[in-house]
């Protein structure tokens, strides 16, 4: 159980880090909100997520790309809340693109919100962690820190790069109580997946039907979309006391598709 603990996910307004957010309240956890999104629909999930499982539920929006506003926040939920005993990294966006066409801009804006705004946070959460002898850190990385894919070049290098962001930490912390994990989902039916399929229809000339099926879907054994609900599972366990042992540790749950 969770209770007495604080979770801060980054992105849990939508798909994955809400699943988590939902997931860790359920467990007891206080949780620091952190994505974008609509600020009556935040509120009612904010309130919603409280009353339901009793704990104290903040928000705070900061831009993940934007290094002054995650300390910033990372500050807040530090009085707010003493320490942050579960983080989670897990806000991230995707561009599909020929690596010769890729806009600067979007190489640049993921490689701050999937790579460095880890770093950051990491940061921030650590000192209070380390004086708790307690912590857990689990970066959302993807099968794509694992396995690449074409047309997704800063996506690919942003998750690689996380994935050896995790074991640098977690050999640092390593006597501390403190475990640092990747968990590496495959396709997960999320807005930020519905949105690429139309633009690697167009970067492979395809039709959207032929992206889920001989693209997305070719790449996963099981041939079926990894759940929302799956993800959280494995993020709270290893948030859990019985995950102690498991550090440094870059886990797919992506149906089988690195085996290949
Ligand atoms: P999503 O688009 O549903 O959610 C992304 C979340 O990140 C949202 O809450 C959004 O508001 C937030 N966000 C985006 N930019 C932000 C910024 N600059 N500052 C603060 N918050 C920001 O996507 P998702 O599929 O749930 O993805 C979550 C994580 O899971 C990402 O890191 C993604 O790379 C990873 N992932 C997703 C899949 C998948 O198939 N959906 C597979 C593997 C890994």
């Amino acid at each position: 159980m969770l209770k007495g603990r604080t979770a801060l996910v980054t992105g849990s307004t939508s798909g994955i880090g809400l699943g988590i957010v939902t997931r860790l309240a359920a467990g007891g956890a206080n949780i620091v909100l952190n994505g974008f999104g609509d600020a009556a629909e935040i509120e009612r999930l904010r309130r919603e997520l409280a009353a339901k499982h009793r704990v104290s539920v903040v928000y705070d929006g900061a831009d993940m790309s934007r290094p002054e506003s995650i300390s910033s926040m990372m500050q807040k939920a530090l009085a707010e809340f003493g320490a942050i005993d579960l983080l989670v990294n897990n806000a991230g966006i995707q561009h599909v693109a020929p690596v010769d066409d890729f806009p600067v801009a979007k190489w640049d804006a993921i490689i701050a919100i999937n790579l460095s705004a880890a770093f950051h946070t990491v940061r921030a959460a650590l000192p209070a962690m380390k004086q708790r002898r307690w912590g857990r850190i689990v970066n959302v990385a993807s099968a794509h820190a694992l396995v690449a894919s074409p047309y997704k070049s800063a996506y690919v290098a942003a998750k690689h790069g996380i994935a050896g962001f995790t074991k640098t930490v977690a050999l640092e912390v390593a006597e501390q109580g403190i475990t640092v994990n990747a968990v590496c989902p495959g396709y997960v039916l999320t807005p930020l997946v519905q949105q690429q399929i139309p633009d690697t229809a167009k970067a492979r000339g395809i039709s959207e039907e032929a992206v889920v099926r001989d693209v997305l879907l070719a790449a996963q054994p099981t041939k079926k979309f990894v759940t929302v609900e799956e993800v959280a599972a494995l993020t709270a366990f290893l948030c859990s006391d019985e995950a102690a042992s498991i550090t440094g540790a870059i886990l797919p749950i992506e149906g089988g598709w690195t085996a290949h």
